[in-house]
């Protein structure tokens, strides 16, 4: 497995991370695992117990502090930025604190592991520490072209998948043998790895994220399927919800709801509209069905190198889409103890409106 990194601009993007931390009035960005250093460095840091960080000063050069056993990993771009690997019996929190000085306002990723953090703290007592999810936002928000490329990509691997799944049989089978089938033809499909494959049957259609077990599928099971993998880097995220054998009235009404919810919530996304009121809207539309009770999540999130990243289509979140921001769109209606259904595409901002990366049928699908 290889994800591709290389074709992005990682000295502009240190650049802009400069300004941004000179706009804010942040003295340093301390990027430790999570999303935000391969979107920086192009290098992406193994979650272990030794620490690597970069250090990227609003006024100088970046170091990308890692153990020595990893730095053979690390592409080390000219200019970019340069390395300091530290060995075993070295304190990579006393090389950070050395490199910080001594700011006043340090911002540190939100996925930074809390024991350095704690660490850093002790180290550096005078320095004020500050969440970088404004500042990776600000960062991360709008895709540049040649993200919004493999987010293409890899939706187009899974909307294959959906593709095939219509051919499937569904029914006599679990739920565990359906998703793992799902996951590999994710790979098979285009992807470098599958991220999930939520496989959710009858009344367990009615939990957003069930994890597929060993439930037999059924003849007059709903099924939803939500899965998701990743194409250098950037992830995918879809839903389609079939139906084995042939369903009842009371489904088709639901689906078509829900259906017309998801159409009307990429419908409102354009530039200048709030993230709340795309959420509204689809939200109206099942609200004025009658199952407003039911649909019991937001109606989408950000996605990029994170499956879930800002921004985030909630009620409260006024933040004003504008082009180059990719999300989801996933309404879904939850009858407790008897079925669910969700639809679920990734669109991507333009200034005409948004644009779907996902295109495979939100036609109601039956299945064997
Ligand atoms: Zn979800
Ligand atoms: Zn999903
Ligand atoms: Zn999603």
């Amino acid at each position: 497995m290889t994800i591709e990194r290389d074709g992005f601009d990682y000295a502009a993007r240190l650049d802009r991370a400069r300004a941004e931390l000179r706009k804010t009035g942040i003295d340093v960005l301390l990027a430790s695992v999570g999303a935000d250093l391969p979107y920086l460095t192009g290098y992406e840091a193994m979650p272990l117990e030794r620490l690597t960080m970069a250090v990227i000063p609003a006024d100088g050069d970046a170091v990308l502090v890692v153990p020595e056993l990893e730095a053979p990993r690390v592409a080390v771009r000219d200019g970019v930025f340069s390395l300091r690997a530290w060995g075993e019996t070295d304190d990579p929190v006393a090389i950070v604190a050395g490199l910080v000085g001594a700011p006043m306002r340090a911002a540190i990723t939100d996925q930074t592991w809390s024991v350095f953090l704690l660490e850093l703290q002790t180290a550096m007592p005078a320095t004020r520490f500050l969440s970088a999810r404004p500042i990776s936002a600000a960062l991360r928000l709008r895709k540049e072209p040649a993200e919004v490329t493999r987010l293409r990509l890899a939706a187009e691997a899974v909307d294959r998948v959906a593709a095939r799944l219509a051919q499937v049989r569904f029914s006599g089978r679990t739920e565990k043998s359906l998703s793992d089938q799902v996951a590999a033809m994710t790979v098979e499909e285009g992807s470098d790895v599958a991220t999930f494959k939520i496989v959710a049957s009858g009344p367990n259609a009615a939990s957003p994220h069930h994890q597929a077990a060993g439930r037999i599928i059924q003849t007059g099971d709903p099924v939803v399927v939500d899965f998701g993998g990743k194409v250098g880097g950037y992830c995918s995220d879809t839903t389609r919800t079939f139906h084995v054998g042939q369903p009842t009235a009371e489904y088709r009404r639901v689906y078509d709801v829900v259906r017309a919810a998801q159409e009307a919530g990429v419908a409102a996304a354009r530039p200048g509209v709030a993230a709340e009121a795309v959420d509204a809207a689809a939200r109206r539309v099942i609200a004025d069905a009658g199952y407003g009770a039911f649909f019991i999540h937001r109606l989408g999130h950000g996605i990029g190198l994170e499956a879930h990243e800002d921004p985030y289509l909630v009620a409260g979140n006024t933040l004003a889409l504008q082009p180059g921001m990719a999300f989801s769109v996933e309404p879904g209606i939850y009858l407790p103890g008897r079925f669910g259904v969700r639809i679920e595409d990734i669109v991507v901002c333009t200034e005409d409106g948004a644009q779907r990366l996902n295109e495979s049928t939100r036609q109601l699908v039956v299945v064997d």
